[in-house]
């Protein structure tokens, strides 16, 4: 499990530096699905002082696989992820200001990019409300989530998955810069969303071609 620890601590580093987890807040998680280990974030503590022991490993009812340091309070929400997701592998939740901004206005993040329609491949939906570290977050949020990678939380912050922790990472990203875009083109005064069908083809072809392959 050492390697899924190191992977675990590479990307909360990335996603601290990257001001999309203010202070302790937001988690990450990834999923060994052959053994059924989850290597899951500590609790509120300060993202530049982990280390690879730091990082919890749960089984997928949440019990200690390892003695060690008190695990995420959002593991429900992650454990619901691995339920109810089989394809998931990766869980990343943060509180990214601009798309958490479109959370407690409880407004979708509309295509109005093509990274979005790539990545996301439609409109970020919002869940209903719930409070944080409740059984209840986590069902809303896959219930909310449908088909998509990603799910904003009412008043909360973002949840994004991905078979990796590369995809959740990204899908994390994309729907940040795509809350900030949608917000300033609407400042502009022209937030002009791309309709369903050319959403479908650049999602179509992002899936199909986009990258190195495998
Ligand atoms: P943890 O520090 O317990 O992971 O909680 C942060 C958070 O984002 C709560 O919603
Ligand atoms: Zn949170």
């Amino acid at each position: 499990m050492a390697i899924l620890r190191e992977k675990v601590l590479e990307y909360s580093l990335r996603m601290s530096r990257s001001g999309m987890a203010p202070s302790t807040w937001g988690n990450i998680s990834a999923l060994d699905r052959g053994s059924g280990v989850v290597a899951i974030t500590p609790s509120g503590m300060e993202y530049d002082s982990l280390t690879p022991s730091d990082i919890c490993l749960l089984d997928l009812e949440g019990a200690a696989v390892e003695i060690g340091r008190k695990p995420s309070t959002e593991t429900a929400l992650h454990l619901a992820v691995y339920a109810l997701k089989p394809e998931v592998g990766a869980v990343v939740h943060t509180h990214s200001v601009y798309a958490t901004a479109f959370a407690c206005a409880r407004r979708e993040i509309p295509v109005v990019n093509a990274t979005l329609a790539a990545v996301v491949g439609g409109r970020v939906p919002v869940a209903p409300y719930a409070a944080p570290g409740t059984r209840e977050l986590g069902l809303g949020a896959v219930n909310a989530m449908g088909g998509r990678p990603a799910v904003l939380l009412a008043a909360h912050g973002v949840l994004a998955v991905g078979s990796d922790l590369r995809a959740a990472y990204t899908v994390a990203e994309i729907v940040e810069d795509a809350a900030r875009i949608a917000c300033l083109a609407g400042m502009l005064g022209a937030q002009v969303e791309l309709d369903a069908a050319e959403t479908a083809r650049i999602r179509t072809e992002y899936l199909r071609n986009y990258g190195q392959g495998e």
